[in-house]
């Protein structure tokens, strides 16, 4: 179970009314009951049920079971697309391990405005289903020409162009593993002008995904399989 709250020998946590309904109305369970807590922050925590009430409850840490797993330092920058796709891209970066996702707004990409907490609720709900112990921070809509001017010292970019459609999806040679940033464009592609932008920064290396354009939503997930097969660890 996520919870947003400090985890550690012998701290106490309190529930919410839909956690308390969760725990003890849908699982059913009682005082002393073992319940995996994790927040995001403190690795994964056993604790048992000390007060299990209607509309809310307290669970009590008995010992840590794994320490906080970092993801590699991946994120993810996206250019949002309808709702359902959008969720989709959050919750198969939070599963395949992004440390960050970024919704970033370029040229040709539709929607202006990005529910923040929705999708970060979606990547906490990945990150359980998984048994991660870290959650990806999910950030607010950035203008994408910002978030490059703002780029930091040493992280590179995998620039997924669909120019480069039918070219080999292999990463070009030499690279090195760290910090990297994958970017995939909307579903109008990246302009002319983004494109020599983008293939002009010292930190970009342009990619291909292979014989076919590929849907936003599933280009994201061909990306990261390739960055984390090449350069994840
Ligand atoms: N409207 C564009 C076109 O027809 O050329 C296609 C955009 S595609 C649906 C959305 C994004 O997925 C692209 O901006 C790119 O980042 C990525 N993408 C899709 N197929 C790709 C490929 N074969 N190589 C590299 N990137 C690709």
């Amino acid at each position: 179970l996520y919870v947003d709250h400090p985890l550690g020998d012998g701290q106490t946590v309190p529930l919410d009314r839909d956690q308390a309904h969760y725990l003890f109305g849908v699982m059913r369970l009682s005082e002393g009951a073992p319940v995996a807590l994790f927040n995001g922050r403190d690795g994964e925590w056993l604790a048992e049920v000390s007060d299990a009430g209607k509309r809310g409850g307290v669970l009590s840490c008995v010992r840590q079971t794994r320490p906080l797993q970092m993801p590699p330092d991946l994120w993810l920058l996206f250019a949002p697309i309808k709702k359902a796709r959008t969720d989709f891209i959050v919750e198969k970066a939070a599963e395949m391990g992004a440390a960050r996702i970024m919704p970033v707004q370029t040229e040709f990409t539709n929607s202006e405005r990005i529910r923040q907490d929705r999708l970060q609720a979606h990547a906490v709900e990945a990150a359980e289903q998984c048994g991660g112990t870290y959650v990806p921070e999910v950030t607010d809509l950035q203008r994408l020409d910002r978030v490059l001017a703002d780029w930091p010292e040493g992280r590179q970019l995998m620039f997924c162009d669909e120019a480069e459609v039918g070219r080999s999806s292999v990463l070009p040679d030499g690279l090195s593993k760290g910090a990297w940033a994958i970017l995939i464009g909307p579903e109008g592609g990246f302009s002319e002008a983004e494109r020599a932008r983008l293939r002009a920064l010292p930190f970009a290396h342009v990619v291909s995904l292979g014989p076919r354009i590929l849907r936003a939503d599933t280009a994201a997930v061909a990306a990261m399989t390739v960055w984390q097969q090449a350069l994840g660890d």
